[in-house]
């Protein structure tokens, strides 16, 4: 099995991009960006889709996808990044986070669009979500959900429950007893995304630099503009904008602005046609479970299954991965997951695995953020929905940069603010303390092989979970 590489999707690419040149000289410029994974991509895309005269130069320290955006599920979906009732008390409360839920749902389509239009091969499939349940207590939170849903007025368009045998039907999931479908989520190859937006803003105009690591972001004074700062130079502009999600802590000043949660992928070897015949998935859902310490997976254009989940949570200081690599216990754990909902991949080879770093905010929400006086902006605090969110976060800074009031910039994530996380050693033992909480509250919700104090047990499981939300903070 290999591990990182930063992930299988640059490995099924051929490996990495050619490298673009790092920033020759000191530079000015209109807009200048920090990060060229999705926020930043599909930002400097959209800016100079509005306004082709502007000068809009992306920074990047290693190269464009080698984050998040480069190794994640590869599921665009309209999931809500954070939580309802958090955005609700913004100024345009409860329909605010309608509009916003109906504005991811439709940025959906908008990332195929952008791939159909610019000929962006990303195995752009919209089969929309299955979240299944594989015990009675996940079955539980599933009708909660629904419910809940129900509650905002999402109807059957938007989410609608499954039972056991429609999950079978479309997913052969073992020990499945039902499911929630929402057709708002497609399944990508995340690297191809990242790597065709590249070209694409390219072809709009705008710079990307690689290799180019931002060491500060200072803000202008007196109306002359701020400078990014590079070993080669720095980059004066008008607007700066930090696109740089579970990457942001390593800003002096932002130490703890979004914590860099740590997520493992694996993938199996090709399967074989008798194995996609047991287990179906004709309809390329993207597919994710109802467990605390949850796991979320694809089944790829090429015929394997990637599937992914926490493993190793957080790392201390919010430092990051060397290049993906993930632990072989991680992967190992994976692998049981694998197995355990598709015994059909017993005999299956996990390929690769890797792992890569996503922000989450204190209060889990996401925000958009730009200050028109002082030209400084951010996207992101996505909490591992990001690859969809990011699309709507980059039109939106688009928008808030070039002053134009839209349906986006009311958005309730625009502007919203989150406090910031505890200081170490706290942060590491919080986080650290919570998913081994999350893991226990899951191994007693699953029922024993012989069944026996099952009622007890499950009940301890779901209060443990539950004391666990509470103490993250994780929405509902
Ligand atoms: C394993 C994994 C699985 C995931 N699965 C999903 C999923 O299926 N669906 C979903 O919606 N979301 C998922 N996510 C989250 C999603 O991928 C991210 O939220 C999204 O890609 C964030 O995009 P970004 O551009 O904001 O950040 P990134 O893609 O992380 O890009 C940030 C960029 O900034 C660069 N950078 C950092 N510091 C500097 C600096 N000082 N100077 C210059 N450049 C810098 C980095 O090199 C990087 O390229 C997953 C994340 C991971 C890690």
């Amino acid at each position: 099995m290999r591990n990182g590489e930063v992930s299988f999707w640059w490995r099924a690419r051929g490996g990495f991009p050619p490298r673009r040149p790092s920033l020759p000289r000191p530079e000015e410029a209109d807009v200048c960006i920090v990060g060229a994974g999705y926020t930043g991509l599909w930002t400097a895309y959209y800016l100079k889709g509005m306004r082709p005269d502007m000068r809009v130069v992306v920074l990047e320290a290693a190269f464009a996808g080698y984050g998040a955006s480069g190794r994640n599920g590869g599921w665009v979906t309209a999931a809500l990044p954070g939580s309802r009732a958090r955005y609700a008390r913004g100024p345009r409360g409860a329909d605010g986070v309608r509009a916003l839920e109906a504005a991811l749902r439709s940025t959906v389509d908008e990332v195929g669009r952008v791939c159909t239009t610019e000929g962006i091969a990303a195995d752009f499939v919209k089969g929309g979500r299955i979240a299944v349940a594989t015990s009675s207590s996940q079955l539980a939170r599933l009708r909660a959900t629904l419910a809940q849903d129900r509650k905002w007025g999402d109807g059957d368009d938007v989410v609608r429950f499954l039972s056991r045998d429609e999950v079978r039907e479309r997913i052969n999931v073992a020990g499945a007893l039902g499911g929630l479908y929402a057709p708002d989520s497609a399944r990508i190859q995340p690297a191809a995304l990242a790597e065709g937006l590249a070209a694409a803003a390219e072809r709009r105009g705008a710079d990307i630099y690689e290799a180019t690591p931002v060491t500060a972001i200072l803000p202008g004074t007196g109306g002359a503009g701020g400078v990014a700062r590079t070993p080669f130079g720095g980059v004066r502009a008008k607007s700066l904008l930090r696109c740089t999600e579970g990457f942001t802590a390593g800003f002096p000043g932002s130490r703890r602005a979004l914590l860099p949660m740590n997520s493992s992928m694996v993938v199996t070897e090709p399967l074989s046609d008798a194995t996609w015949e047991d287990i179906g998935w004709a309809g390329f859902e993207t597919l994710g479970d109802e467990a605390h310490a949850y796991m979320y997976a694809q089944r790829t254009a090429d015929g394997r299954i990637a599937l992914g989940g926490r493993g190793v949570p957080y790392r201390f200081g919010s430092a990051t991965d060397q290049l993906g690599q993930t632990s072989l216990a991680t992967a190992a754990a994976l692998g049981d997951i694998l197995r355990r909902m598709f015994p059909a991949t017993a005999a299956a080879q996990l390929d690769h695995a890797w792992c890569g770093v996503l922000g989450v905010p204190r209060d889990w929400c996401a925000s958009v953020t730009y200050d028109a006086t002082s030209g400084m902006g951010w996207a992101g605090g996505y909490t591992g929905h990001g690859v969809a969110a990011a699309n709507l976060a980059g039109r939106t800074l688009a928008d808030l940069v070039l002053g134009v009031s839209s349906d986006r910039t009311s958005l309730p994530w625009v502007g919203h603010r989150s406090r910031t996380w505890e200081p170490e050693p706290a942060r590491w033992a919080g986080v650290h303390g919570l998913y081994a909480l999350y893991r226990l509250a899951d191994r007693l919700e699953t029922p024993a092989a012989d069944g026996s104090g099952a009622a007890a047990r499950v009940a301890l499981g779901e209060v443990l979970g539950r004391v666990g939300d509470s103490i993250s903070g994780f929405p509902h």
